[in-house]
């Protein structure tokens, strides 16, 4: 039995290049024994992952992760969600909805360059539609070299195809998680600022709105700054949250770095079961 767990990552049904499935059978050989699937707006893989789960004997725990509108570093994980509730798929298809009228706005702009791009194959590509989607279709139709080149020419704030993208705020992701029973955790907040300080004044806005939890452990984290966090929490009644942000091997980050203990797992199953005595 590992002792290791890993509660962040992403498939094929967000931007990651793995299958639920075949995440699981890596995590598996990785020697993981607690895994969650985070997928960005979607829970389109959980079922598969918690099904594989039971093949290779992984606790699969059913997540998310949301983007916010605060600059799109507030990114803000859901944990034990409940993969059939109404009201998240309401949420999830009015934020589709979203990203469809902003791909089209897109596209027109980007017609207005001559850039004539299908909008089915950039929908139907992946389950979350965002920038990389349409980047993606642009390579693939030879109108640039990439990535670097789309966005530099077309997508930086005030290029030809720039269109705002407003993602919904950290406040409105905290309480859909809470209103179906999940807990809501903030995401790498390393990548809120450099500024230690600056983070927990962050941390502590979004506890007043109902965060419940930090990721301590990732891999941006430093070993100070992970402690530092992990006694925030302590003191703050928040949980210990941790993972890799695996994406597949097209990114850096490898599944189980860090190693994340799966006391941190015990610990989350004790505060979720707080929580639903104190309810
Ligand atoms: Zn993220
Ligand atoms: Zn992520």
């Amino acid at each position: 039995m590992s002792n290791y767990i890993d509660l962040h990552t992403h498939s094929i049904f967000s931007d990651g290049t793995m299958t639920p499935f075949e995440l699981v059978k890596y995590a598996h050989e990785k020697g993981l024994a607690v895994l969650s699937l985070t997928d960005h707006d979607s829970m389109g893989g959980v079922t598969e992952a918690i099904d594989a789960g039971a093949q290779f004997n992984i606790t699969v725990i059913p997540g998310i992760e949301f983007n916010t509108n605060h600059n799109g570093d507030i990114h803000i994980l859901g944990y034990f969600i409940d993969v059939n509730s109404a009201s998240l798929k309401a949420y999830l298809d009015s934020t589709k909805d979203k990203q469809i009228h902003w791909v089209i706005k897109t596209l027109n702009k980007l017609k207005k360059q001559k850039i004539d791009l299908d909008i089915e194959k950039i929908i139907n590509n992946k389950n979350k539609v965002n920038i990389s989607s349409i980047i993606s279709e642009m390579i693939r139709n030879q109108y640039v070299e990439d990535a670097k080149e789309a966005q530099e020419k077309y997508f930086d704030k005030g290029k030809l195809a720039y269109i705002e993208y407003l993602d919904h705020s950290s406040e409105q992701c905290i309480q859909i998680i809470r209103k179906i029973g999940g807990i809501p955790v903030l995401a790498h907040p390393m990548k809120i600022s450099n500024n230690a300080d600056e983070i927990f004044k962050i941390i502590k806005m979004l506890m007043k709105t109902g965060l419940q939890g930090i990721e301590c452990y990732h891999p941006e984290n430093s070993p100070e700054f992970t402690n530092a966090l992990v006694l925030f929490c302590g003191n703050n009644d928040l949980c210990v949250t941790g993972g890799s942000d695996f994406h597949g091997f097209d990114k850096p980050m490898d599944l189980a770095h860090p190693k994340v203990p799966i006391k941190v797992f015990e610990d989350l199953l004790r505060f979720r079961k707080d929580l639903n005595i104190s309810n």
